[in-house]
């Protein structure tokens, strides 16, 4: 096999928009630019979509939705099974468009392609276990049929940070389920996406049933999608405020709508932790993509006895890491997404320091091209820093100190985010009624990470309602409809 160079994966993927199996220019001749974060340099352009090419994109969901609702589930499951083997035997391709397009290494975008191929091989199992159910009513008269059916044509916003596993978990049980969608990858990282659906194109999905279109007119292509009477489900993942005003949309037609938004993971460390498995996880659940994931720890909270130790320890491991161009052999961490993501993570570093937080390692963005920030640990951080209610989204670890359970657990909750929380303790009863107490859709105990194909995930307050994968995952695509038998 030849070796995958930047310059073959760029060559390979498609730049236009898929409507209805045919690969299109914008219908105004558009494009925009693809960038490469590590340089600031534009590494290709791609179509961008108008209104019309959005409602094509539309049109030709709804069109293909009632022959492959009829599709069998074996079939479904089958092209995503394939589908899986593809993206694994492509691994090394879909890894360098991801670092080209995000920033990330090569070896954590590997990590992404394995994970993201996950879900389909998850949902090709779940396709054919669909299940309905048969009982007689209370009054014996009657026998209640339930059955589930696609929800029908989806609208699929993804983030630029997982630009290949935020789609799979959305397009697997989607076509697991039966359904038909339109889906627009961010803008950052519309290659990813674009060869994905390249491949599942290549795989036999019949015409229509994936619709992918990228804008740079985001707001204006995707509000008449969300308000047209032929689209039933809209699921997004991203910011909250988007979020927010996505659902407002939504609302108009009492949309179906999945979201995953925003977190603010606390990571509690108890006394009796074991300290190497505490740092351990703490580099997963932070470094993880940078810092750039919705479940990165945001707030570190560390009981007293432990918080000096375990500062110093994070620091030398957080000081030893290597910068650099994702592409390049031996490198860590990558360049964050863009230099408003980069002066975002530098403000509010400057803000936990101006309130009394103390640099133990890093604190600032490297000189030189690209949106560089240095792997950074802060002690003594404040309550009242602004890291500790907003999202830093960068590799940036803030330490605070706590001396009981309550006060960790009330420090873990005050935050409108409620997506995953970390807990490390040696004592099961601790772990468990922590648990209990945490205010969070997800919770690991123990470990750095919480993501798993198998695994309902999601959050509760601002971060969002409904769950992808696990069991749960399938159900957001499907409807119950119960029918009343009279005898
Ligand atoms: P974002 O700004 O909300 O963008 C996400 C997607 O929404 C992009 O495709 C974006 O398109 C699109 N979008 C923006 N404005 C829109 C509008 N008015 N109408 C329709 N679509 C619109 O978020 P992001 O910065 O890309 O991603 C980071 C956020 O995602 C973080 O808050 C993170 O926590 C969250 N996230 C959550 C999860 C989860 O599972 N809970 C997973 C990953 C990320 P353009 O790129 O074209 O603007």
């Amino acid at each position: 096999m030849t070796a995958v160079t930047q310059h073959s994966a760029l060559e390979s993927v498609p730049k236009g928009l898929l409507i209805a199996g045919e690969w299109r220019d914008s219908s105004d001749g558009s494009t925009l630019a693809v960038e490469d974060p590590a340089t600031g340099e534009v590494l290709t352009h791609v179509a961008d979509a108008t209104v019309e090419d959005g409602r094509a994109a539309l049109d030709a969901a709804v069109a293909a939705q009632a022959d492959w609702a009829r599709t069998p589930p074996r079939d479904r499951g089958e092209l995503l099974r394939a589908a899986y083997e593809k993206i694994v035997e492509r691994t090394d391709e879909l890894a360098m468009l991801m670092t080209l397009e995000m920033g990330k290494p090569l070896a954590e975008s590997r990590a992404e392609v394995a994970y993201g191929a996950e879900f389909f091989r998850w949902f090709s199992e779940e396709a054919v276990r669909v299940h309905g159910r048969y009982s007689v009513s209370p009054n014996g008269a009657t026998r209640l049929v339930t059955m589930k059916q696609p929800v029908g044509p989806t609208l699929m916003i993804t983030p630029w940070n997982f630009p290949l596993a935020m789609g799979t978990r959305k397009i697997g049980p989607a076509i697991a389920a039966g359904c038909t969608m339109v889906v627009k990858p961010a803008g950052q990282t519309p290659l990813t996406m674009l060869a994905l659906a390249d491949l599942l194109e290549g795989l036999g999905l019949p015409r229509g049933v994936l619709n992918v279109i990228t804008t740079a007119r985001t707001g204006a292509v995707m509000e008449p999608i969300i308000r047209d009477r032929r689209l039933r489900k809209l699921t997004f993942t991203g910011s909250t405020a988007v979020g927010q005003k996505l659902m407002e949309q939504a609302s108009e037609q009492i949309l179906r709508v999945s979201m995953e938004l925003g977190g603010n993971a606390p990571f509690i460390v108890f006394g009796d932790a074991d300290l190497d498995r505490a740092v351990d996880g703490a580099m997963l659940a932070k470094m993880r993509n940078m810092g750039e994931a919705c479940t990165a720890a945001n707030r570190f909270y560390v009981h007293e006895s432990i918080a000096g130790e375990f500062s110093e320890r994070l620091a030398r491991r957080m000081g030893a890491l290597t910068l650099g161009r994702g592409t390049e052999d031996g490198v860590d961490v990558g360049p964050l997404v863009d230099e408003k993501s980069r002066d975002k993570v530098q403000s509010l570093v400057d803000d936990a320091v101006a309130k009394g937080a103390r640099v133990v390692v890093g604190g600032g963005a490297p000189s030189g091209p690209g949106w560089f920030f240095e792997p950074t640990v802060l002690a003594d951080v404040p309550v009242e820093a602004d890291l500790a209610q907003e999202e830093i989204f960068g590799p940036v670890a803030p330490v605070t100190t706590f001396r009981t359970d309550d006060e960790a657990i009330a420090l873990a909750n005050n935050t409108q985010f409620g997506l995953v929380a970390y807990l490390f303790t040696q004592d099961v009863s601790r772990a468990i009624t922590t648990s209990e107490a945490l205010e969070y859709g997800m919770v690991g105990v123990n470990q750095g990470i919480v993501s798993n194909p198998a695994a309902p995930f999601g959050g509760v307050k601002a971060s969002g309602v409904g769950r992808e994968g696990g069991f749960e995952g399938i159900e957001e695509y499907l409807e119950t409809k119960y029918v009343g038998l009279a005898l």
